[in-house]
């Protein structure tokens, strides 16, 4: 609940409104008239909001930290009018299970009401002279001017200030808060991106602590998302960080990887790597994707113009079972280890937005921290990918036929009605698919997923060649009723 008062605030009521049950923890923040500012007496402040945008500002902002935190329940007063030495100027309480949410919401209002409430106060000094202060304003050009702050970054003859401004327009998605997504998202949110965004589903857990460096023993069991979110915000309140506490996930991959500049992969499973690859590849937007094993690393770069693709490097994947012979998720970790590779992914992503001279996204970079040694290995495309590779070199004698795959028109009529899916070629229009097919991107394995998720399945294609071969990969990956069809050229 959001108010604005023209009177005092009485903060034991809005203390006792904020009971409940299930709170464990009150944390109240009140912020009182001082009688100095910036080295001038003051002897009262005057508070005018822009009332009607005001209260739904407040309302907003109270309504995404309650959303952040559930089970939080918070209450924020702000005075308006003329106010002496010593009066309560805002009141903000925030009510949660544990102590931690109540801290971390409490402060994400404070941070929030500074930036957005439109809210301006006038400062009456001892000689009755009087002068207005814009909250946001002055925490922006006095200690917090994005310029100072970049200074010695954009000092560099690769960012300068066109660089800078680059990455002002970027938007960063980074998957995984762990220890990987924790240094990355840290040295992503000191670097002036437009739009920073955090994605994950998991809870801070005490085991986490010794790698995952952005959270604190108090914040056992708050969604990691918002509690690195939170602590970025502390570190650079200029920068523009929003936290997704869900798992990346068929259904909202699509829109979370849309219109980003790059994607970091900063998860410790298949399932979830394949997914963000597909999607990646799909809009175009280039993944930054990294995996260690104890003291060993490997950092690739897919973008549109490097060779390869996942596919090439896993052909005939089940990434479930890719997932159960490793031990990335539960397993040993030398904290080192992931530390090194997050930053190095925050610098690759910084390269990509920058298109720093130089930069080299076509090796593969191999760590290994126990002799503190880096190897660049030269990614090839396998030729045959189902997914990556051309129409004319996808040749048929190296997917040999097999009937189960391969559908004849004989056994294409029996099959009855069946929803089938054209592959489109790069640069290949809608036009030329077949009647009543669903035309799909031959690299688009999310969107062929999804249709093979949802019953029996034909790809079609004028050799037959690229459909077979990517019936074979889905039919890998478990989809069970995956057929191929060549319908020549039309
Ligand atoms: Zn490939």
């Amino acid at each position: 609940m959001f108010e604005l008062a023209d009177q005092p605030i009485d903060s034991a009521a809005w203390r006792t409104r904020l009971a409940h049950g299930a709170a464990g923890a009150l944390v109240v923040f009140e912020g009182w008239v001082r009688n100095h500012h910036l080295g001038r007496p003051v002897t009262e402040l005057e508070y005018e909001a822009f009332d009607a945008h005001a209260r739904l500002e407040g309302e907003a902002i109270i309504a995404e930290v309650e959303q952040d935190y559930p089970g939080c329940r918070v209450c924020c007063v702000h005075r308006t009018g003329r106010l002496r030495v010593g009066e309560l100027s805002v009141w903000i309480g925030a009510a949660a299970p544990h102590r931690a949410a109540a801290f971390l919401a409490c402060r994400q209002v404070i941070e929030e009401l500074k930036r957005r409430l439109p809210v301006w106060k006038k400062e009456h000094h001892p000689d009755g002279a009087t002068e207005w202060v814009n909250c946001t304003a002055e925490a922006a050009t006095s200690r917090l001017s994005p310029e100072t702050y970049h200074a010695r970054q954009i000092a560099l003859p690769e960012v300068g200030a066109a660089g800078q401004a680059a990455l002002a327009a970027a938007s960063l998605l980074v998957v995984g808060v762990g220890g990987l997504g924790c240094p990355a998202a840290l040295y992503l949110a000191t670097a002036g991106l437009g739009r920073l965004t955090l994605a994950d589903g998991g809870l801070v857990e005490l085991s986490n602590l010794h790698r995952q460096i952005l959270f604190t023993a108090d914040e056992v069991g708050v969604a990691k998302a918002t509690a690195a979110a939170a602590r970025l915000k502390a570190h650079n309140p200029l920068a523009r960080i929003e936290a997704f506490a869900t798992r990346v996930t068929p259904l909202n991959v699509r829109t979370l990887v849309a219109g980003r500049t790059a994607v970091l992969d900063c998860t410790d499973n298949f399932t979830a790597r394949f997914l963000l690859h597909d999607a990646c590849r799909a809009a175009g937007v280039p993944l930054v994707s990294a995996a260690v094993h104890r003291f060993e690393g490997e950092l690739t770069v897919y973008a549109p113009g490097t060779p390869g693709c996942l596919h090439c490097q896993w052909p005939a994947h089940r990434p479930a079972e890719l997932d159960a012979t490793g031990d990335c998720a539960s397993g040993p970790v030398f904290a080192p280890t992931v530390g090194v590779l997050g930053v190095m992914q925050a610098a690759e992503a910084l390269k990509l937005i920058l298109r720093t001279p130089g930069a080299d996204f076509r090796h593969t970079r191999l760590l290994n921290l126990l002799d503190a040694s880096v190897l660049a290995v030269e990614r090839t495309a396998n030729p045959s990918c189902p997914v990556c590779g051309q129409p004319a070199i996808i040749r048929s004698d190296r997917t040999p036929s097999r009937p189960d795959v391969i559908l004849t028109e004989e056994a294409f009529v029996a099959l009855g009605p069946v929803r089938t899916a054209w592959l489109l070629e790069a640069g290949e229009t809608a036009r030329a698919g077949f009647p009543g097919a669903e035309c799909v991107l031959a690299g688009d394995v999310l969107r062929l997923r999804e249709l093979a998720a949802a019953g029996p399945l034909v790809l079609a294609c004028r050799s037959g060649v690229r459909s077979a071969a990517l019936a074979r990969l889905l039919r890998a990956e478990g989809m069970g009723a995956v057929f191929a069809r060549a319908v020549g050229a039309t």
